[in-house]
């Protein structure tokens, strides 16, 4: 089967083709991406009305570059997969359009995917991991463990009660002048800096629950920084790096913690099958990445983590999420909708109709 998947739910247009034989690992034939943080840099966060207009704007150019990288045209696709939500409407709404005009021009299949789904499916289409697995997904706008038993067969342990971590990240920087996306600013200060000299919260920690809380980090930020600058009259370098230090230390603490406790969840279910695999922008984190890695180590657990670009958002993970919804026989008709809002422990779009 060879898919084409389109992406546009934030702030990066994307289009892909991935290629599997029945029984054999994927091949991302080509992943061609097209951000557009220059477009929002001015603004300190994503526009919603820009980037849909952008969205529209590069869809088409997307498409053809991903064909032409992969060597082959819309005839040798089987289905056009693309991202039906969860995400801003503009922009999901130009990827479901510019998709049912390929579909319908074409008579080619029409398969909605579930951004979350293309995160979270993602170590399949890496290193091929097996179902179920404990998927810890960490991106710009959520951060939930789920287990994943199917392509469209999810449950969900637990996850944040407000923030993403993601949004830490990007509202961190923001708050100490660093630039947009925060994730790989903040690492890059952090890495520079003394993680213990300022103790950042650690809410919902110890309760005994998967839930997690990143929204009173940006708070204590701000208090520690005001606190500084009302001492010294500005920030060193130092005190920047320092304070991402801290800020990165509690949100690895936080996330290795709760993982500990959805891992031993997880293993009294499936004793046999112990793996753990992140996805989502954050997972691009090293500390992130290093703090689980040493977890599963000691719980003796299988870790996996997509290498960088296929950790934030691309069309590669569409494609191959759309891949496995077609071989199980899912397609979805002209009257697919886009939806802000979509959590993925509920199942194909076509079957919760339009609206809600
Ligand atoms: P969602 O998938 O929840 O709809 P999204 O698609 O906007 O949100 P992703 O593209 O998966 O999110 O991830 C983007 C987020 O990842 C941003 O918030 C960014 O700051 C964060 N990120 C990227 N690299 C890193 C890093 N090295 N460390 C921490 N965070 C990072
Ligand atoms: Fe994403």
């Amino acid at each position: 089967l060879t898919i084409l998947g389109l992406e546009s739910s934030c702030d990066d247009t994307a289009a892909a083709v991935v290629r599997q034989t029945e029984g054999k690992p994927a091949d991302i034939l080509s992943s061609v991406v097209f951000g557009q943080t220059e477009l929002h840099s001015a603004f300190g966060g994503v526009v919603p009305e820009i980037a849909a207009r952008a969205h529209a704007e590069k869809l088409d150019g997307c498409v053809r570059d991903a064909l032409a990288e992969a060597a082959v045209g819309l005839d040798d696709i089987d289905a056009i997969a693309v991202t039906a939500g969860p995400g801003l409407i503009g922009g999901v709404m130009s990827g479901v359009m510019c998709a049912k005009g390929l579909a319908a021009a074409r008579g080619l299949p029409l398969v909605g995917v579930n951004h979350l789904a293309g995160h979270a499916l993602t170590p399949r289409l890496t290193d091929g991991v097996t179902y179920p697995y404990l998927m810890l997904l960490v991106s710009g706008g959520h951060c939930q463990f789920l287990i994943a038993r199917g392509p469209e067969d999810f449950t969900r342990l637990g996850g944040t009660i407000d923030d993403a971590p993601g949004e830490a990240f990007d509202k961190t920087a923001r708050l100490l002048g660093l630039p947009q996306p925060g994730g790989p600013s903040v690492q890059a200060e952090a890495e520079k800096g003394d993680p213990k000299r300022f103790r950042f919260p650690r809410p919902l920690s110890d309760r005994a629950d998967c839930n997690m809380s990143f929204s009173g980090l940006k708070t204590a930020l701000m208090r520690m920084r005001d606190q500084i600058a009302a001492e010294k009259g500005g920030l060193t370098r130092q005190d920047r790096a320092d304070l991402c230090a801290g800020f990165q230390d509690a949100v690895v603490d936080v996330l290795v913690k709760k993982t500990r406790r959805a891992l031993t969840t997880y293993l009294e279910e499936n004793p046999n099958i112990p793996t753990l695999a992140v996805a989502g922008g954050v997972a691009a984190n090293t500390q992130i990445r290093a703090g689980l890695m040493a977890l599963c180590t000691e719980l003796e657990t299988k870790f996996t983590a997509p290498p960088l670009r296929l950790c934030t958002d691309n069309a590669a993970m569409i494609a191959y999420a759309g891949l496995e919804r077609f071989r199980a026989g899912a397609r979805d008709g002209m009257d697919l909708t886009a939806r802000p809002r979509w959590p993925l422990d509920q199942t194909s779009p076509a079957l919760l109709g339009s609206g809600k």
